[in-house]
């Protein structure tokens, strides 16, 4: 059976990032704490655990003054930096610069929306930590929805809007919103409707490359953390066009079953699946000599 692992799946440039710093650090020999998971995915996590990395909550920072902390990917909201220069604690940054970026955007939209009594909306998944930490830029002062009909029944039409996403959310939805927001705005002055794409590419093209890959084979394995909001978002567009995929956590999780009358298996994942796993997934169903 040929099997192939897909070249644009795994790590995305914020992941690799984020435990490039843990790893350098743990390699001087210091404890890392990181605020919540690096990633959603298990397997990995457990091997950087192995490493010497340990995940706490922001409740527990009070008693890690003597630990270095690692913010990751998703950012932390200013409460977060202000917490940590107040106890005093050395810190690693490693929020994603798409997400820094993005930060910055959610500041700017809302001052100036605070200057037309406008308001700014984030579609996203509501208590995401990279929503959390967006909000917590502008003392949680933006409204958040993750549906159009949450659009329709939170925003306030007759004033000015500055519309923004969270990195992973879909790009379709995210048009829906937007061509929502167009139409409802479409006999006010110019500038009463803001509508900023800052949907990261890095996922966002996966999906039309997903789409085109998962025809490609006989059975799709995606390999995945059952957490993970853009691997199950990935999955769901291979599953739509090839019903003969499978998302897994690792390889214990496959039935041989699956594969009868196969010639083809595709891997892929999400951009927190690393491709140390992908390649074990590849080398068991290997081992079925099938
Ligand atoms: S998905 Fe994009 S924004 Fe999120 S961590 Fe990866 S590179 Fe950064």
């Amino acid at each position: 059976m040929k099997i192939e692992i897909d070249s644009k799946s795994g790590f995305c440039v914020g992941v690799v990032k984020a435990i490039k710093m843990a790893e350098e650090e743990l390699a001087t020999g210091n404890k890392v704490l990181s605020l919540g998971d690096i990633m959603h995915n298990k397997v990995e996590m457990d091997r950087l655990e192995k490493l010497g990395l340990t995940s706490i909550n922001s409740s527990q920072l009070l008693d890690c003054v003597d630990e270095t902390i690692l913010i990751r990917a998703h950012g932390e909201p200013i409460s977060t930096y202000q917490k940590l220069k107040d106890l005093d604690i050395k810190y690693l940054d490693a929020t994603c610069g798409v997400v820094a970026h993005l930060q910055k955007q959610v500041k700017t939209a809302y001052e100036k929306m605070q200057l037309v009594d406008g308001q700014v909306v984030i579609l996203g998944k509501h208590k995401h930590p990279e929503v959390v930490g967006l909000t917590g830029h502008i003392n949680e002062k933006a409204i958040v929805i993750d549906s159009l009909q949450e659009l329709i029944s939170k925003v306030d039409f007759t004033r000015p809007i500055y519309l923004l996403s969270q990195t992973t959310k879909s790009l379709d939805l995210f048009n829906i919103i937007a061509e929502e927001i167009t139409e409802r705005y479409k006999d006010y002055p110019e500038g009463y409707a803001t509508i900023k794409d800052s949907i990261c590419r890095q996922v966002s093209n996966r999906y039309p490359h997903l789409g085109v890959f998962s025809t490609k084979y006989d059975i799709i394995i995606f390999v995945s953390g059952a957490d993970s909001s853009n691997g199950i978002a990935l999955f769901e567009e291979c599953k739509k066009n090839n019903k003969n995929s499978y998302k897994i956590e690792d390889e214990s999780q496959i039935d041989i079953e699956w594969f009868r009358g196969c010639e083809s298996v595709g891997i892929c994942g999400a951009t927190s699946t690393p491709l140390w796993l992908m390649e074990r997934v590849a080398s068991h169903i290997k081992d079925f000599g099938l």
